[in-house]
């Protein structure tokens, strides 16, 4: 059974009203974007004013102290669509807010042709590599999306780690930086497929899992929320603050009912 956007926006309203109830602290929600198409621009302006008037906007790697009043939050991209950088990076850049793209390395310059995550997305570019280049910033960084944007827990461990040591020296002698952060493409991932970003010196990898991160969270391997620039304010407001967190919970839930029936 999957569970609907409706019902789905439902529990996570129940859980931020019971998150504060309880007196839930604080803690770090990574968003993850895909593209920023040019008539959802104003939509993605508004929401980057929610979080600079709302939250404290970090890098999805901060380790820091997670308190305060308001919510942190981190703000990624998957695919490194040229719509980011056309789109979404001057906002970005106006309201100076961090944020972190990762690009599949082997895609640069072409038009998206592995299969699609959102629909939606089949129009859109890879930004080439002078493009990639030319966004960075003290407030944008490059991560890695593997080369050929492959299921990282599907493919044999010899090419997940190709996957994983051959984009990071691409997009570092690319960008001229480290590129030491990796995002899973489709988020898939197991245990061995984490351990092989680890041994090709990643120091940090995120998943398309929703996850609440607190201080003490020093694994390589954090969970991030699936955010559009097409979500209502509502919704919106929901996922930045951390109110799907309650979803890989339902989903080991339903593994185990599987497993009985
Ligand atoms: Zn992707």
């Amino acid at each position: 059974m999957a569970l609907h956007g409706p019902l789905k926006a439902s529990i996570a309203t129940a859980w931020m009203v019971g998150a504060r109830l309880t007196g839930t602290r604080p803690a770090l929600t990574i968003l993850y974007y895909h593209a920023v198409p040019d008539h959802f621009r104003d939509g993605f302006a508004r929401q980057m004013d929610i979080l600079a008037a709302e939250t404290e906007v970090v890098f999805a790697d901060y380790e820091g102290a997670v308190s305060g009043e308001q919510p942190l939050v981190a703000i990624t991209f998957d695919d490194a669509f040229d719509s980011v950088a056309r789109n979404a990076v001057p906002i970005l850049q106006a309201r100076g807010l961090p944020a972190t793209v990762f690009a599949p390395s082997g895609w640069l310059g072409q038009k998206a042709g592995w299969a699609m995550e959102s629909l939606h997305d089949q129009a859109e570019t890879v930004m080439p590599a002078d493009m990639l280049r030319a966004i960075q910033s003290p407030l944008l960084r490059i991560g890695s999306h593997s080369i050929d944007h492959v299921q990282m827990a599907m493919v044999d461990p010899a090419e997940a780690a190709r996957q994983a040591a051959v984009s990071r020296s691409m997009l570092e002698e690319l960008c001229g930086h480290p590129v030491d952060e990796f995002a899973f493409p489709y988020g898939s991932l197991n245990d061995a497929a984490v351990q092989v970003v680890a041994a090709a010196g990643y120091r940090k990898a995120y998943s398309v899992m929703p996850e609440r991160i607190g201080t003490d969270h020093s694994a390589i391997l954090r969970g991030r929320t699936a955010v559009e620039p097409s979500d209502s304010e509502r919704l919106f407001r929901l996922k930045m603050n951390g109110a799907f967190c309650w979803m890989p919970l339902a989903s080991r839930l339903k593994r185990a009912l599987r497993g009985k029936s």
